[in-house]
């Protein structure tokens, strides 16, 4: 229980405070990394929800491409309002919808 002298103390917090500057800088460029990620994500996204799907301009017509899907085999798919291109998508991911 020797251990802890005023001066080790001192010393202790000294680099203490000298890495909690460098931790600044380091959650700084982690959050631009994480800006980055993020775009990047989001762009991946985009491409999965909007870009490499089929897009109908209304509802009915999306709901009638599920109707035909559905009288050749493929069922279980439902169709959502896409937030990006305003036009209607298939999926048959549910939370996707
Ligand atoms: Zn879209």
């Amino acid at each position: 229980m020797g251990s802890r002298k005023p001066s080790a103390k001192a010393k202790q917090m000294a680099s203490f405070k000298a890495e909690l500057g460098s931790m600044d800088d380091l959650f700084g460029r982690e959050e631009q990394r994480q800006d980055a990620l993020l775009a990047r994500r989001e762009e991946a996204r985009r491409e999965r929800a909007c870009d490499r799907k089929k897009r109908y301009a209304t509802r009915a017509d999306a709901e009638e491409a599920i109707r035909l899907c559905a009288e050749h085999g493929t069922r279980g798919l439902r169709c959502y309002k896409c937030s990006y291109c305003g036009g209607w998508h298939l999926t048959s991911h549910p939370r996707e919808a």
